[in-house]
Formats: structure tokens, C-alpha cells, sequence
């Protein structure tokens, strides 16, 4: 083990982290974590800390667990990788099976990929090309939602539509239509008034320019990156029907809600939606490994299908699709999700959870608190009555996370949202304890001011 004082000189050296404003960043001392146990981290100086964001969105089970470990140490005794190019593995084939079992029923055809980001790109050229090999090639438009995160991929970055992130590429990006999400707390009117808005505004557009438009691409239920905003009841399903209404492809973008983290194993079934390509990633590894994939209808994969000569091929790949250690491990993480009848355990704890986090409107700068199972946001505001926002520069979230860790817990804010989102296996006295430290890092930042 190299020296503490060498690894905190070549981390400043060497390393460019996402997401991340180096200055301000190596200004603090960082974080260099060395292990992981359940839904803690330890850094390389032995101090534990919750794991408040399941390491970003992905860990379901916890760290280094022991099934897990397994999976993979058995699949490496086999091979580690081989390609998917034009031919095939064992784990890919099992594993794209249990895909196509536990979705909508809808999607029947599995591609892989590496990450969201990658899925994301996936759905976008395949509903593209659908249109084309169907010959409607003037259906190329995508639809989008404001404030939508898709990854970070200059595709996926054209069907974004958060500001800070993605305003800068403008005009590397190709041309989208943007409609409004839902967003009720930020509404002037109520929330059914608020979804009627936006159901209206997709309408217009859908009336206006159906006929070249290719699909719609949603984060259903929860818009994860923009700061955890819950649709209303109801919403997903008017989206859905307007999609069939003006023939448009409904593409789902699960990779963040997918896998049981809104309480159902998929964000789509709160409102038996069946989309026509849902995108997963995050968590199908349990947090272990860098596996996504595109699933679609078997009415997308059929126009894809035939001889050769058709120029019908999907020239799309990336090196490690379908990695056989990526598979192995989502299978038993899987397994996992049956044996330990995780959605019923996060029905459970989300409940527990949604009464605790009650006690949050306490605190006089919380506007609002949001969930969905285990996705959770909790937004500051400046003032609680006029819903004044902290502005970018307060940098408030970044301010509360940081005297989280110094309580013993990691998480991220967006923006003025503190989001939580542990490990779906958590257990309620961990669940109270990590929120017991939200509470008081919230505030004991925002009312020391
Ligand atoms: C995280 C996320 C992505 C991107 O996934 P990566 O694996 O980080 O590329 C795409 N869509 C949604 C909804 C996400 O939350």
C-alpha cells in the first residue's frame, strides 16, 4: 500500500475526475476510498462512511457481497471476454432471456452496451432507423423533455435538457423538440393543472409535426438528474397514449428507475406503460460492473431483419458488449433480487422512510420533499413561503454534502436538491441513521446563516 501523503500528491497529479470542479475539489482533502462493506464505504484511512447514493444510483446489495463475489470469480475461471460480434456467450444469452422475463411485456429483443449513456444512443439510432427501413425516413425528430438526463454522450446530450450541464454543446448537438415535464412544486397552479399543462403542450407538438417525429424519450416516473421530480399519477400513461394517438415509438429511459428502485422492479409498470425501447443500466450489475442495454419490440428488431444485401444491418457495436463477467454478475445480482424479494423490501422500508422524512418540513429551508420508493430528493429553498431558490453560486447542496461526510455519510447534491438514494438492501436502523445525518447537515448549514 503506497503511503497516504504519495497517493494524495499523484491523485492531485494524475486523476481528472466527472463531474467535478477540480479546483474546488483539491482544495478539500479528498476521499480515496480502499473497501466496501454492505451500504458502507471505507476510505484508504480506515474511516466508514453510509454510502448515501449507492455509489451513484448503482449499488443494490451492498458492497462486497459474497454471491457476487462469486459470480464472477467463477466466470473468470472460465473466460473473462469474449466478442459479440456475430457471435455468442453464455452469460449474454441467459442473461438477455431474464431481461426480456422481468420487463414490459412489449419489449422481446435485448442489445447490449457498456453504460446509460450508450443505451441511450442505442434507442435514439434504432428508432431512427426503424422509420427509414419502414420508409418514412422524414420521421427522424426526437421529442425530449426539458430538464431530462439521458447521459453524457453528445446523442444523449441532444436529448438532455438540463442548462448547466448541457446548454454549453449547443451547437455540437443535433435538433430536438423539447416539452415540459411536470414539475408541480414549481408551478403556479395546482398539480392537476400542472399536468394538464404539459400533457397539452406535447399534444400541440405532436399535432403540429407527428409526421416527422420519431419518438419520444422520458426518464418515466421520476426525472432522476434534474433533481428527483415525481410525475403525478397518471401522467406517464396520458404520455403513453398520446405516443399511440400520433404513432409515435415511446422510448423508456429506466436507467435510473429500473431495477426495483421506485418500489416496482420497472419505473413503467406504477402504469402498465409498454414502451416500444426501454434503455436500462446502473444498477442490472448491482453496482458491479459496467453493463446496459436497449430492449426493444419485436416490430423494431423486425425491420432490421433481413438478407444482407438489404443494407438492413445495425452497424453499432462497442468492444466489450455482452462481456461475459458484466453478465454473469447482473445474473446473480438478479437471483439475488428473488432471494432476498427485494421490491417487497423496499415497499417496506420506503414506507418506514416516507414517514421519517416528514419530519424534514421541520427545517425552514426544505421546500419540498420528494420520493418515489428509494429515490428521494429533498429541495432547499432560500425562503419557505415565496419558494425562493438558493441561486448556484449559495452552492448550498455542495456546502450540506460535505458536512454530511463529515457526519459519516456520502451523497451528491443537484444543485439545491440533496438527493438519497442508498442501496435498496438497506436495512430501516440504517435507513433512520443516514437520514438522522441528512437532518442535521441540513441544518446546521442552511440555519447557521
Ligand atoms: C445515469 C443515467 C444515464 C446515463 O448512464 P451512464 O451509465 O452514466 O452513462 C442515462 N439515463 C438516465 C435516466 C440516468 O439516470
Amino acid at each position: 500500500m503506497e503511503n497516504y501523503e504519495e497517493l494524495l500528491q499523484k491523485n492531485s497529479q494524475y486523476l481528472w475526475n466527472p463531474f467535478t470542479q477540480m479546483k474546488e475539489y483539491l482544495q478539500e482533502e479528498p476521499l480515496i476510498i480502499e473497501r466496501g462493506k454492505g451500504v458502507k464505504l471505507i476510505d484508504v484511512r480506515g474511516r466508514e462512511y453510509y454510502d448515501g447514493n449507492a455509489s451513484v444510483w448503482l449499488n443494490v446489495f451492498g458492497h462486497n457481497r459474497k454471491e457476487l463475489n462469486d459470480a464472477l470469480s467463477e466466470q473468470l475461471s472460465r473466460i473473462a471476454h469474449s466478442t459479440l460480434l456475430g457471435m455468442s456467450n453464455v452469460p449474454a444469452i441467459l442473461l438477455a432471456e431474464r431481461l426480456v422475463q422481468i420487463t414490459p411485456d412489449r419489449v422481446q429483443k435485448v442489445f447490449f452496451s457498456d453504460s446509460g449513456a450508450e443505451a441511450v444512443e442505442i434507442a435514439l439510432k434504432m428508432a431512427f432507423l426503424y422509420w427509414k427501413h419502414r420508409g418514412k425516413p422524414e420521421k427522424h425528430i426526437f421529442l425530449s423533455m426539458q430538464n431530462a438526463y439521458h447521459g453524457d454522450t453528445v446523442g444523449a446530450v441532444s436529448v438532455g435538457g438540463i442548462p448547466t450541464f448541457h446548454h454549453a454543446f449547443d451547437r455540437l448537438l443535433f435538433q430536438t423538440e423539447k416539452v415540459p415535464y411536470p414539475y408541480p412544486y414549481r408551478f403556479s397552479g395546482t398539480e392537476q393543472e400542472c399536468v394538464e399543462t404539459c400533457l397539452a403542450e406535447l399534444q400541440k407538438k405532436l399535432e403540429e409535426k407527428a409526421d416527422q417525429i420519431a419518438g419520444l424519450i422520458v426518464e418515466p416516473m421520476v426525472q432522476g438528474a434534474s433533481g428527483i421530480i415525481v410525475a403525478p399519477r397518471g401522467y406517464m400513461a396520458e404520455v403513453e397514449k398520446l405516443c399511440r394517438q400520433y404513432d409515435i415509438l415511446l422510448l423508456a429511459d429506466e436507467v435510473a428507475t429500473g431495477f426495483g428502485r421506485t418500489g416496482k422492479m420497472f419505473a413503467c409498470e406504477h402504469e402498465a406503460i409498454e414502451p416500444d425501447i426501454l434503455t436500462v443500466g446502473k444498477k442490472l450489475t448491482g453496482g458491479y460492473l459496467p453493463v446496459a442495454a436497449t430492449l426493444t419490440s419485436d416490430e423494431i428488431y423486425q425491420a432490421f431483419y433481413g438478407d444482407y444485401a438489404d443494407q438492413k444491418t445495425f452497424y453499432h457495436g462497442h468492444s466489450y458488449t455482452g462481456n461475459q463477467l458484466g453478465c454473469a454478475v447482473a445474473l446473480a445480482n438478479l437471483d439475488l433480487f428473488e432471494q432476498e424479494k427485494i421490491i417487497e423490501h423496499v415497499k417496506d422500508t420506503s414506507e418506514q422512510v416516507a414517514q421519517w422524512l416528514k419530519e424534514f418540513y421541520q427545517l425552514s429551508h426544505v421546500g419540498e420533499v420528494r420520493q418515489l420508493g428509494l429515490m428521494i430528493g429533498i429541495e432547499l429553498v432560500k425562503e419557505k413561503e415565496s419558494k425562493k431558490p438558493y441561486l448556484l453560486e449559495d452552492t448550498i447542496g455542495q456546502r450540506v454534502c460535505n458536512r454530511a461526510k463529515e457526519l459519516g455519510l456520502i451523497t451528491r447534491p443537484l444543485d439545491s436538491v440533496i438527493t438519497f438514494l442508498p442501496a435498496l438492501i438497506a436495512a430501516k436502523d440504517e435507513l433512520r441513521e443516514m437520514l438522522d445525518i441528512l437532518y442535521q447537515a441540513i441544518q446546521e448549514v442552511t440555519e447557521s446563516e
